[in-house]
């Protein structure tokens, strides 16, 4: 009688599923997570199906399960997320179930800590320490060792003195939990009429259980966060879990004190620093459905949520939730494919709208709940253009006088400017003045950056640095070197000269040193420590600072100037949020832009406010175009080591392209293969083809059919796809 057989899904580079027999003492259903030989080596996988009728002559070849893991299996809801994500961006689906599996090695029980608790009588000689924790320990209750001696300000060793004396004894604890469980009815906000409305609509829609889409669209300090954290506070009543994404989660511990304020106790966290263990327990906590929300960066989506009931997307329209590298995918568009096939309530909150999600708002697809005014009686910013043209700075400088005169007046007033300038770096480009050489990386089509306070100048494409030479390397002149453009590390140096005395903070994501660092230096921008700001696009997401009236946009025309369609609404977007990091408390908040063309469509509607002109110019032009959401996209990019190679790889791929019949044939274009805007990168020449289809067009099943047919890349030459780009570099 031939054994039972299971297809299992490894997690690596492999689309298909392999085939193990199960030995008798394994009882093992589809989801269950295993350990099986593969190769040379162990793997974990998982069970994906049973295999009724395994190849009879493939029996004795097939190799057995090797044991089952002690954790809840993958949901048939998470398997089938997992197979659609990849047959969606043309991943292979053991990629894609890898980011499933982010559990770490150890699936086991998690350490158990040393606590100490009362044992005995008082020592026979005190001391101010030893009081201290005797008092603290008075209630006889156990407590972990290390957060005993912080909490009574000891060392470790007055411990263990009272220990060896008989005062204490140790014990084991349990280990704490990943989050502790948060309370619906903490506190509630007092909400304003148009929360309360908000926020009843919201609940309303979540309350008719099923798969629902919700756009959050409230303008910028409207209290979206405490509008769907009813939302949040219903689904932990109900029992089930919640996921709140964010864009960049490195920078949410502003978030996670209103968390606190609003449920008692912090989220769990989910995103690429936490430590090994503590990524581990998440994993088991949230598989085990102990913990009620995640707050999380995109790779929380793919988690094994015991009870998933609500996935909210906060910041929906930021760029950061693409994922740009192995498997190509947009945590937003994703989250709405996990709700529906969870069928739970998905809300996407923004004060700017995706244009994808401002169309299914305004086709039905979506519910939209709007929160139009800001909270308090604050007010949104006037925004003004400073035109280049005729204000210009003074030459090498960046800061026009007339933004120079708004920074002074927010000095005198004692509030908070801030300046932005979506550039890293002290500048973009350094040329000898002698010869006229550039400094470009030895890797990549691209110059390299001045970067003064790490003293280098560095690749941002490929990380590739060098120490300042002293001489130009092409006319041996010294000191010859001229800083052209300005970045963030440039700003500073101005800004200092024209304000000495100011308090001024850079913000920028190489500056520092780790997520805990750069929580802090956001709390301290919040309790009002720094007078002048300076920041990249860091700074644009999320942030409350409570003393910022004034936002100098240094450079409005820097988005706008290369060939990306989504050039327009990413501009849009970013200056519109960042300017909206004004004015959010207390006094009139301002933006100034300054621009080389302030008769520019998106600069003309970030200043006259009027956000429903911009979509509806931007949608009719992608309407017209078949553009994005109006048509489907995906991008190839071919790169080898020799430009040749790629190049005729490129347009064999293109002779490759299956033919279509009938309407549909005029509407599919594939454009290129072209060089692409960063035409070498880490010394790979890159070559780019763009596929245009109408919206209603399978893609994703084309260009699988397209590589099935296509040539076999050889000589280091890669193809990577990317359905639904974002970026066209
Ligand atoms: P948004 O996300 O819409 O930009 P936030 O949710 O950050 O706005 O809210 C802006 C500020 O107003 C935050 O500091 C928030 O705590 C506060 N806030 C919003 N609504 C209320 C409320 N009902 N009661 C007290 N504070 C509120
Ligand atoms: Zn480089």
């Amino acid at each position: 009688m031939p054994r039972r057989v299971v297809d299992v899904l490894v997690p690596v580079a492999l689309d298909r599923e392999y085939s193990y027999r199960v030995p008798e003492k394994l009882d093992l259903a589809p989801g269950d997570i295993v350990s099986v030989p593969l190769g040379a080596r162990e793997a974990t996988a998982v069970v994906w199906a049973d295999n009724p009728k395994p190849n009879p002559r493939l029996d004795n070849r097939l190799k057995d399960v090797e044991d089952k893991l002690d954790a809840p299996p993958l949901k048939g809801e998470l398997r089938r997320f997992v197979d659609w994500v990849a047959s969606y961006t043309l991943s292979s689906r053991g990629m894609v179930l890898r980011m499933c599996l982010r559990m770490g090695e150890h699936l086991g029980a998690a350490r158990e800590r040393v606590g100490v608790r009362l044992a005995g009588p008082a020592p026979q000689r005190m001391t101010g320490a030893r009081s201290r924790l005797l008092e603290l320990l008075a209630d006889g209750m156990a407590r972990g060792k290390s957060e005993a001696a912080r909490e009574a300000g000891v060392t470790a060793g007055v411990i263990d003195g009272l220990i060896d004396e008989g005062t204490l004894e140790t014990v084991v604890l349990p280990p704490e939990p990943v989050a502790h469980r948060p309370d619906a009815d903490f506190k509630q906000a007092d909400f304003t009429a148009a929360q309360s409305t908000a926020a009843a609509a919201l609940k309303a829609t979540i309350a008719k259980a099923g798969y629902t889409v919700t756009l959050l669209d409230g303008v910028t300090g409207s209290g979206k966060t405490e509008v769907y954290f009813e939302a949040v506070a219903d689904t932990i009543r109900a029992g089930r879990q919640s996921l709140i994404l964010m864009p960049e989660i490195a920078l949410t511990a502003q978030f996670l004190d209103r968390f606190a304020a609003r449920f008692g106790t912090r989220p769990a966290e989910w995103h690429s620093e936490l430590s090994p263990r503590r990524r581990a327990r998440t994993w088991r906590a949230v598989a085990d459905g102990e913990v009620a929300v995640v707050v999380g960066a995109r790779s929380a989506l793919f988690l094994p949520y015991a009870d998933l009931g609500l996935i909210v997307v906060d910041e929906e329209h930021d760029p950061a939730y693409k994922q740009e590298d192995g498997v190509r995918y947009h945590a937003r568009d994703m989250a709405v494919v996990r709700g529906h096939i969870a069928r739970i309530a998905v809300v996407l909150a923004s004060a700017t709208p995706s244009l994808e999600t401002e169309v299914n708002a305004r086709r039905g697809r979506y519910a939209r709940i709007a929160l139009p005014e800001r909270f308090g009686g604050a007010r949104l910013p006037a925004i003004e253009a400073i035109d280049l043209r005729r204000d210009p700075p003074p030459p090498r400088h960046f800061i026009s006088p007339v933004l120079a005169g708004a920074v002074k007046t927010s000095l005198q007033r004692n509030e908070q400017a801030l300046l932005f300038l979506n550039r890293r770096g002290y500048a973009p480009l350094t040329l000898c003045r002698a010869c006229g050489f550039r400094f470009a990386c030895p890797n990549c089509d691209a110059w390299l950056v001045d970067h003064r306070f790490r003293r280098q100048l560095v690749c941002h494409h490929c990380g590739f640095a060098m120490p300042h030479p002293a001489n130009c390397p092409h006319c041996q002149v010294a000191n010859s070197f001229v800083a052209i453009g300005p970045g963030v590390e440039r700003l500073e140096e101005e800004v200092r000269e024209l304000f000495p005395g100011a308090r001024v903070l850079v913000l920028s994501s190489d500056l520092v040193a780790s997520v805990e660092r750069m929580r802090e230096e956001l709390a301290d921008v919040a309790a009002g420590r720094f007078d002048i700001v300076i920041g990249t696009q860091l700074v644009a997401k999320g942030h409350h600072f409570p003393m910022l009236n004034l936002v100098g946009v240094v450079d409005a025309d820097l988005g706008l100037a290369n060939g990306d369609p989504r050039a327009a609404e990413r501009t849009f977007q970013l200056l519109h949020q960042v300017v909206g990091r004004a004015g959010r408390e207390a006094g009139a908040g301002y933006g100034y832009l300054q621009t080389h063309q302030p008769e520019h469509p998106v600069l003309r509607a970030l200043i006259a406010q009027d956000r429903d002109a911009f979509y509806d110019a931007e949608i009719a032009q992608r309407e017209s175009t078949h553009y994005p959401p109006f048509g489907r996209l995906a991008s190839l990019v071919v790169s080898g080591p020799d430009k040749h190679a790629a190049e005729s790889f490129a347009r064999a791929l293109v002779r490759a392209a299956p033919k279509v019949a009938g309407a549909i044939a005029d509407a599919l274009r594939i454009l290129g293969p072209a060089e692409a805007p960063l035409a070498l990168v880490r010394g790979r020449h890159r070559l780019r083809l763009l596929v245009k289809a109408p919206r209603a067009f399978d893609l994703s099943a084309y260009l699988r059919q397209w590589l099935a047919a296509g040539p076999n890349p050889k000589g280091g030459v890669k193809l990577e796809i990317d359905v639904d780009p974002q970026s066209f570099l």
